[in-house]
């Protein structure tokens, strides 16, 4: 067997963010996919848990870093995921200058290591870039309804940014870029208090305790499964797509229905609550995936059921550990 210099033929993939939840899922992904995969990350929202199971892989490698900061990285590259990035409103909100720091001076400098690489860059935006939306479903040529300078606006104009350096960089300096736009995504090592509310409500209902809804739960969100979204990712990043791509899964529901359907899927007998809704809290939310189902032949194969069973046995390990 060849060693890793020596198979010229072998693809390199650094993951920015990649010990997160998605990042860490991606990392699996491209090891899968024959890759060798540098994953980059700082830890502030991540685990080194997240990827323990690759540690000891010699087509995996760990570099505990700041991506702010000018990042050097030996040898060549064929693609950057920028996934590094706070992503859940109570991490953002807790570290707001990190954030717009990592969606502005953290993507200029992995764009600027793409162009030093030759490599392909994928951006990681968000759903969040459309605001609380004055259009439904969101299509990717809706500019958005953003307060930017709301609390939530450091994630949103970090990530609107962000995609104006990409586009920057693509028209610039000719580097090839691909954009996603994810849509509220859930599966295993997501962190029990990371305040989003699909590990909050499970939490809540398998210790049974209040599930808390913001406002009156009518604001509607659109869950997709993280292999799903993993899916759409790798097809992404093979395609000749510059444009951003929505990825989610349209099937809606609010966020009062959603606390039902977990205490039904837990057996809880937990009680639903109504607390203040966050400021700027978006009402509506559901992608149009035609431009992913044309372009990448893509939609989603988990519907909510089906993949919300197959995230309980994490998140009851999680409880059982009060992790
Ligand atoms: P996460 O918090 O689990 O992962 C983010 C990772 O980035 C963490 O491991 C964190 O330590 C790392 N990081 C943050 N700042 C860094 C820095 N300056 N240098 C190096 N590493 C840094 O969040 P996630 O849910 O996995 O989200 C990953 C990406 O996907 C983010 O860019 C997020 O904006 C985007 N996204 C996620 C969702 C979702 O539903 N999970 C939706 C839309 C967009
Ligand atoms: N939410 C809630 N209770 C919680 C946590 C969240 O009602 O304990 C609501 C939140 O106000 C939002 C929706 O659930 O309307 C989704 O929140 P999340 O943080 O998961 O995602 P985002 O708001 O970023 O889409």
């Amino acid at each position: 067997m060849s060693t890793l210099n020596e198979d010229q033929n072998m693809k390199r993939v650094l993951i920015t963010g990649g010990a997160g939840f998605l990042g860490s899922h991606l990392c699996d992904r491209y090891i899968k996919e024959g890759y060798e995969v540098i994953c980059m990350d700082n830890l502030i929202t991540g685990d080194s848990d997240n990827i323990a199971h690759l540690v000891g892989n010699d087509r995996f490698s760990f570099v505990n870093y700041d991506v702010t900061n000018y990042i050097h990285v030996s040898g060549d590259l064929d693609l950057i995921l920028h996934f590094a990035s706070p992503a859940s409103p109570i991490d953002y909100l807790e570290m707001p200058i990190q954030t717009l720091k990592v969606g502005s001076l953290g993507t200029h400098k992995a764009l600027g290591l793409a162009k030093a690489k030759n490599a392909r860059f994928l951006l990681a935006s968000t759903s969040e870039v459309y605001g609380d939306p004055l259009t439904h479903p969101q299509k990717e040529n809706y500019w958005g309804n953003v307060n930017p300078i709301g609390h939530r606006g450091v994630y949103d104009e970090a990530k609107r940014f962000a995609e104006a350096m990409t586009m920057a960089y693509h028209r610039y300096h000719g580097i090839e870029t691909r954009i996603v736009r994810i849509f509220n995504t859930y599966g295993s090592r997501m962190r029990l208090h990371d305040g989003r509310a699909l590990p909050t409500f499970m939490r809540q209902a398998l210790t049974g305790n209040s599930i808390t809804v913001y406002g009156d739960g009518s604001q509607t969100r659109s869950f997709i499964y993280v292999d799903d979204l993993v899916e759409g990712i790798w097809r992404l990043s093979q395609s000749e797509f510059v444009e951003p791509v929505n990825l989610g899964n349209p099937q809606e529901i609010s966020i009062l229905e959603f606390a039902k359907e977990i205490i039904d899927l837990t057996n809880s007998n937990s009680e639903i609550v109504f607390e203040e809704l966050p400021k700027d809290d978006p009402q509506i939310r559901q992608p149009d995936i035609s431009r992913a189902r044309e372009v990448l032949g893509w939609e989603p194969k988990y519907d909510r059921k089906e993949g919300l069973s197959k995230t309980l046995d994490y998140f009851k390990k999680k409880v059982l550990a009060n992790d």
